[in-house]
């Protein structure tokens, strides 16, 4: 069974990263996302092993004692992890696997996987993502000014990545997001894998 390939979509908040990765994962046959492991609260309308898989920092931290992580971090003073034995299972059985994870979390992957394909997502302008972060819940001008802060400091990593898509019209970011999974399915290695036989019977 050929590998699947390992997809990394990181973002700032309010890039709309999670509604492309939504759509991009109903569009396209064999593409899974990995639910992550977290320590922080869960928010209204977020479902266990759904949205993420909800543990204590105890807990959490059993986990990486036990090595079970491919990689982890803290963002926003809460741990975050993708679970090692969950990716390797669906990578092992061909399905290719989107990693929704910070730049700290992507360095990591890199450095173990270098042949992980690593996509960001930018917003279209900055008063944009004000704009956007501005509409989650608070008005306070401190709340939206660290949001900034932070999105600033995610975004100064882009330079990391082998892909920059720009979410000004969701369509088109989703056709680019599916272009890149699409593409990578139909380099020489890949093709190889899964086509081996009829590529020994035309040169035969
Ligand atoms: P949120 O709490 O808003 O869902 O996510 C906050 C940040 O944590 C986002 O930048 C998201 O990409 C990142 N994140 C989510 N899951 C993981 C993970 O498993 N590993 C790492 N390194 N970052 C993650």
């Amino acid at each position: 069974m050929a590998q699947g390939t390992l997809f990394i979509v990181s973002a700032p908040s309010g890039a709309g990263k999670t509604s492309l990765v939504r759509e991009l994962i109903e569009s396209l046959d064999g593409l899974r996302v990995s639910v992550s492991h977290t320590t922080r609260q869960r928010r209204p309308g977020e479902v266990d092993g759904v949205n993420y898989h909800f543990v204590d920092v105890p807990g959490f931290e059993a986990m990486i004692e036990r090595g079970e992580f491919f990689e982890y971090a803290r963002v926003f003073d809460n741990y975050y992890g993708t679970s090692r034995p969950a990716v390797e299972s669906m990578l092992a059985a061909g399905q290719d696997v989107i990693l929704e994870i910070d730049w700290q979390g992507a360095r990591q992957v890199r450095s173990q996987l270098p042949e992980a394909v690593s996509i960001f997502i930018l917003p279209p302008s900055r008063s944009e993502l004000e704009h956007r972060l501005a509409s989650r819940g608070t008005d306070e001008h401190a709340v939206i000014a660290r949001r900034m802060r932070e999105a600033v400091k995610e975004m100064s990593h882009h330079d990391e990545y082998d892909y920059l898509v720009i979410n000004d019209d969701f369509t088109t970011a989703l056709r680019e997001l599916q272009s890149l999974v699409i593409a990578r399915r139909l380099t020489l290695p890949r093709v190889r894998e899964r086509h081996g036989p009829l590529l020994a019977a035309l040169l035969s």
